[in-house]
C-alpha cells in the first residue's frame, strides 16, 4: 500500500525539514552514494514510498538510498541501436551515400568477428561497404598501395585496417597511410594530435563511445575524479584526454601502477581498458561510481570484460556489460564517424 505524508502540523514539519536538506542533495547520485549514511541516519525508519512523495523527481536515487540497489546497467546495445537507426534516416535522404572501406588482413578470428559486425551495422545504417579479405602473407607494399587506392576513391570516406596486422608489416606505418579526413577509427598520428586541442576532426570510436556511455547515465563529467586503467594509444590515452577535455580531473593507470586500488578507489568515474578479466573488483570500486569497463576478454568460449561485473555491481551507481557496453556503442561512433567523413570530404573538394 502506499503511504502518503499526512498534512498533519508534525508531517508537515517532517517534509519541510527533508525537503530543505535533501532536495539538491537527490538532483546527483554521486552526492547520494557520498551522504548515504547521512541520509538514512535521519531518514531512519522512514518508509520509501512517503519519501518518494516528496522526491517523485529522483526514483532511482531513493531506491539506491533506501535498498542499496546494485547499479544500473548501462545498455550499451539499446543506445547504440538508436544511434543507428538515427543514422539510417539521415542517410536515407542522403543523395551521396557515405561509403567506407573494411580491410582484413589474414584469418584472424576475432578480427574477423568484429569486421563482421562492422560489415552488417553499414548495411543495416545504409553506408555502402566494401570489404577486403587480404592474405596473411600481403606484402606491406601491396597493403599500402590498397589504402592509397582507397583514400583517393571518391566512393569511399572512411577506410579501416583492422588491426592487429599480421607480424611482418608496419601497423604504424599502415595506419598512418590513411588520409586523415578519411581516418573513422581516428588511431593516425594527425588524429590522435587533434584530441589536444577543442577541434577533434576523427576522434577514436570507442573513446567517444566510453564519453557517450558516461553522459548516457545523467552524471556530470565535470569536476570528477575519472580513472583510466590502461594507456593504450587507441583506448587509455584517447578516452583520458577527452575527459579531460570535459573538466575531469583525470588519473591515468598502468601496468606498472603501484597500489592500483588506492586510485581506483577514488574514481567517481572508472574507466578500465586492459584485457585481463576480474581486474577490477568489489573493494576497488567507490561506492555509486559509474563503471565502464573496455575489455574484452574471452574465457570458455563466453566474453567477459575486465571487470568482476557481477560483485561490482553491487557497489557501482551504473556500469557498462560485457558483451552488450562499449563494443557495440564502438560500432555506432564508427558509423558515426564515416558519416562526419562524408561533410568532411566535401570540405576538402
Ligand atoms: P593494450 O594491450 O594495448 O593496453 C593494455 C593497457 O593495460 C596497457 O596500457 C597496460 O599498461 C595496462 N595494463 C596491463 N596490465 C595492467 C595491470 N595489471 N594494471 C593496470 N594496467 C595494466 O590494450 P588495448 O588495445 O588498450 O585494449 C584493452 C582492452 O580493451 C582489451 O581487452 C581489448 O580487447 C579491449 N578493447 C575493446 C574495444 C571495444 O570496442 N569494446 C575496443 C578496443 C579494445
Amino acid at each position: 500500500m502506499r503511504c502518503s505524508i499526512g498534512n498533519s502540523k508534525k508531517h508537515k514539519n517532517i517534509k519541510f525539514k527533508l525537503i530543505k536538506k535533501f532536495n539538491p542533495l537527490l538532483r546527483n547520485q554521486f552526492y547520494c552514494s557520498a551522504k548515504l549514511s547521512k541520509i538514512q541516519r535521519i531518514f531512519g525508519n522512514a518508509r520509501k514510498s512517503m519519501i518518494s512523495d516528496i522526491f517523485p523527481f529522483n526514483q532511482f536515487c531513493l531506491a539506491y538510498i533506501f535498498n542499496k540497489m546494485p547499479a544500473k546497467i548501462i545498455d550499451g546495445k539499446k543506445i547504440a541501436e538508436k544511434i543507428i537507426n538515427d543514422l539510417k534516416s539521415k542517410i536515407k535522404n542522403m543523395k551521396e551515400k557515405p561509403g567506407l572501406a573494411l580491410v582484413l588482413v589474414g584469418n584472424n578470428p576475432a578480427s574477423e568477428v568484429y569486421v563482421n559486425f562492422k560489415e552488417k551495422d553499414s548495411k543495416e545504417a545504409g553506408v555502402y561497404c566494401e570489404r577486403y579479405n587480404l592474405d596473411e602473407n600481403i606484402s606491406e607494399m601491396d597493403l599500402l598501395n590498397l589504402v592509397n587506392n582507397l583514400n583517393q576513391n571518391p566512393k569511399i570516406h572512411g577506410v579501416l585496417v583492422q588491426l592487429p596486422l599480421p607480424k611482418h608489416i608496419d601497423e604504424n606505418l599502415v595506419t598512418n597511410s590513411i588520409l586523415p579526413h578519411k581516418d573513422v577509427d581516428g588511431f593516425t598520428a594527425v588524429s590522435l594530435g587533434h584530441l589536444f586541442s577543442d577541434k577533434t576532426i576523427l576522434a577514436p570510436a570507442t573513446a567517444r563511445a566510453v564519453i557517450h556511455l558516461i553522459e548516457s547515465t545523467g552524471a556530470k563529467i565535470e569536476g570528477k575524479n575519472a580513472v583510466v586503467v590502461g594507456r593504450s594509444n587507441i583506448v587509455g590515452k584517447p578516452v583520458a584526454m577527452m575527459l579531460l577535455e570535459k573538466n575531469a580531473t583525470v588519473t591515468i593507470c598502468h601496468s606498472r601502477t603501484k597500489n592500483l586500488e588506492e586510485n581506483t578507489k577514488k574514481a567517481d568515474i572508472l574507466v578500465v581498458a586492459v584485457g585481463k578479466p576480474n581486474l577490477i573488483t568489489k573493494d576497488m570500486v567507490k561506492e555509486g561510481a559509474v563503471v565502464i569497463d573496455v575489455g574484452i576478454n574471452r574465457i570458455g568460449g563466453k566474453l567477459v570484460g575486465d571487470v568482476d561485473f557481477n560483485n561490482v555491481k553491487e557497489v557501482a551507481g551504473f556500469i557498462t556489460p560485457v558483451p552488450g557496453g562499449v563494443g557495440p556503442m564502438t560500432r555506432a561512433m564508427l558509423m558515426e564517424n564515416t558519416l562526419k567523413a562524408v561533410e568532411l570530404a566535401k570540405r576538402i573538394s
